[in-house]
């Protein structure tokens, strides 16, 4: 997920280059989806798509490559435990910090995310399982 008031200084740079498109979708799957958001999410990654809040996001930088860190972390996590451990971690901070923002901002996948989210090539030599270090 990715929460719009951290993304502000996010720059916007094109990543399309419109005289090699495809007709195959290119990987991940961008695609708008913005009934799927609460005012405060912006992007929301469920393996192999990025939902995004508005079709103008796809030109975000920084906003797809924290989704795209998502993406790793649930593909080397099998994907569903992903989930089951983000739900859990969501908890156990919430009830640390009493606040559902900072339990969300506190989560290690998303302080991963956040912390590289301009860093573009942070996949390339990232670690396996490298959120443990932003337990
Ligand atoms: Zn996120």
């Amino acid at each position: 997920m990715n929460n719009k008031d951290l993304s502000k200084n996010s720059m916007s740079m094109s990543v399309t280059n419109p005289k090699k498109k495809s007709i195959l979708p290119a990987f991940p799957f961008l695609v708008a989806f913005p009934q799927l958001f609460s005012k405060n999410f912006r992007g929301l990654a469920v393996f192999p798509f990025i939902f995004l809040k508005d079709k103008m996001l796809k030109e975000d930088r920084a906003i797809i490559f924290h989704e795209r860190i998502h993406l790793r972390q649930q593909l080397e996590m099998l994907w569903f435990p992903f989930f089951l451990w983000y739900g859990i971690e969501f908890i156990i901070r919430w009830i640390q910090f009493k606040n559902t923002h900072q339990a969300y901002l506190n989560i290690c996948f998303e302080r991963e995310a956040y912390t590289n989210e301009n860093n573009f090539n942070y996949l390339k030599n990232r670690k396996f399982w490298n959120f443990l270090k932003y337990l």
